[in-house]
């Protein structure tokens, strides 16, 4: 099964302490490496975690208060020295983006890798990252700032084959990828064998909701309705539970 892992670097709120570091995580999506937020502490956490700078390649902010970007300059300073090359996308609000920019132009003019920044607007909904197996969307949290979580989502996996049916009905390699897919098979005396009965399901596809700081909203809730596992961040007493 493909590797879907969530590392938290630190889950405290406003202050580093003695026992916690200021937000930051890392998904791990195999092997392909996720930080959400990236408060102060974050590169030590990671190196802690023995998480590879090279596998880091997307950061996503969720809104720009100190605690939860802080880590991120000394980050992206410690990943240049370590020579990461290729390019690192930071996901982050308008004024974020112009901030980090005047930033790294001024401490890490000769950046070996380049830094891109994909501005979210205010209240978005939309797919920031896809590849061939996941995607990544923002979804509006309510905050006394601009606030965004974060939906991981994996994509739709294919069907498995069955090796005993593909034997019997002799089906060609250049058909199985269409058969994974969910086509059935039509053999030469022109039956078709249903796909049902070639395959077996597929696994089910994981997803992950990340909420940072956000008042209590019922919009949020209807976000993120269905995602297997949900962490939400949350500065209250027991009593709020
Ligand atoms: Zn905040």
């Amino acid at each position: 099964m493909a590797k879907f892992q969530i590392n938290i670097l630190g889950c405290g709120s406003a202050t580093p302490t003695a026992r916690h570091q200021p937000s930051c995580q890392v998904v791990n999506f195999r092997d392909k490496l996720f930080m959400i937020d990236c408060g102060e502490g974050a590169q030590s956490q990671f190196r802690c975690m023995g998480l590879k700078f090279s596998r880091l390649n997307h950061i996503f902010i969720s809104h720009l208060h100190g605690d939860h970007l802080f880590g991120l300059p000394g980050l992206l300073s410690t990943m240049a020295l370590h020579e990461v090359s290729g390019s690192v996308t930071i996901h982050i609000f308008r004024d974020g983006a112009r901030l980090m920019k005047e930033w790294m132009d001024f401490f890490n003019r000769n950046s070996p890798f380049e830094i891109i920044y994909d501005v979210i607007e205010e209240g978005e909904r939309r797919i920031v990252y896809e590849d061939g197996g996941l995607t990544v969307e923002t979804f509006p949290l309510y905050h006394r700032t601009p606030c965004t979580g974060f939906i991981f989502r994996e994509k739709p996996k294919l069907r498995h084959l069955r090796g005993d049916m593909v034997k019997f009905h002799n089906i060609p390699i250049a058909m199985l990828q269409a058969v994974k897919e969910g086509a059935d098979f039509v053999r030469e005396d022109g039956m078709v064998i249903p796909n049902a009965l070639l395959t077996s399901p597929a696994d089910p596809s994981v997803s992950y909701a990340y909420c940072s700081d956000t008042m209590m909203d019922l919009r949020v809730a209807a976000d993120i309705s269905g995602v297997d596992t949900v962490y939400h961040e949350a500065t209250y007493d027991g009593s709020m539970a």
